[in-house]
């Protein structure tokens, strides 16, 4: 495949040209198309892969075809770690310099007064760690009721480090009418299943 395939719109072309994307990797020529039909995903895929941008760009293609009709948060990256919450916004950021789409910051260990302003700011994406978004679900500082996109990734390290009860608390905040992806190193994880059979509807599996 090739991205001018996906017939994105010229901002997300004008962001793959700026980082020197010439063709989509294979778990981004998979993922992609599937993503934009709209389709649940079960996907294994590895870091290095390009799995990052096969779930930003489907996202960042639907945001900026369809505005949000009002504000709240439409799309939420649960990932294991700060590290990988940082670099996925970073991407984020990158990607789509030429949008207007915001995205914030939730994870354990930073200011939480600063998270609050970082949500009543209205990004359209969050990207967050699962102890800390809780919290802030609990306490009604966050809110998913609107959520149209959710990405589970890395989800075998989130169930390793003991994360399984916090996401499935997460999953019940969520708008139950949305498009949700699964990505995860190996398919196999003891334990994936727990979180796939509430997160996920009639999926389909995509092993690069
Ligand atoms: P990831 O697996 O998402 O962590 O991405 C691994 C690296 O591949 C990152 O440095 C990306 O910037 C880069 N990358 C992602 N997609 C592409 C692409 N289509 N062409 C070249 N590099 C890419």
């Amino acid at each position: 495949a090739q991205f001018s395939d996906f017939l994105f719109p010229d901002a997300l072309m004008r962001g793959l040209a700026s980082e020197d994307y010439a063709t989509p990797t294979p778990v981004q020529s998979q993922v992609i198309p599937l993503a934009m039909d709209g389709l649940d995903l079960l996907v294994s895929a590895a870091t290095g892969s390009g799995k990052t941008a096969a779930f930003l760009l489907p996202m960042m293609q639907r945001f900026i075809d369809v505005p949000a009709h009002d504000s709240g948060t439409r799309a939420l990256i649960l990932v294991p770690t700060r590290e990988l919450a940082r670099q996925i916004h970073i991407h984020f950021m990158r990607l789509g310099s030429y949008t207007r789409l915001t995205s914030g910051v939730i994870t354990g260990g930073d200011s939480k007064a600063h998270q609050i302003a970082t949500l009543r700011k209205n990004p359209e994406i969050l990207v967050a760690t699962p102890g800390r978004l809780l919290e802030l679900l609990q306490s009604g500082q966050a809110k998913l009721g609107d959520l149209e996109f959710l990405v589970l990734d890395e989800a075998d390290r989130m169930l390793d480090m003991g994360f399984t009860d916090d996401v499935l608390a997460i999953l019940a905040h969520c708008n139950p009418q949305r498009q949700s992806l699964l990505f995860s190193a190996t398919l196999h994880h003891r334990g994936l299943k727990s979180i796939t059979d509430r997160l996920l509807r009639d999926p389909q599996t995509v092993i690069v």
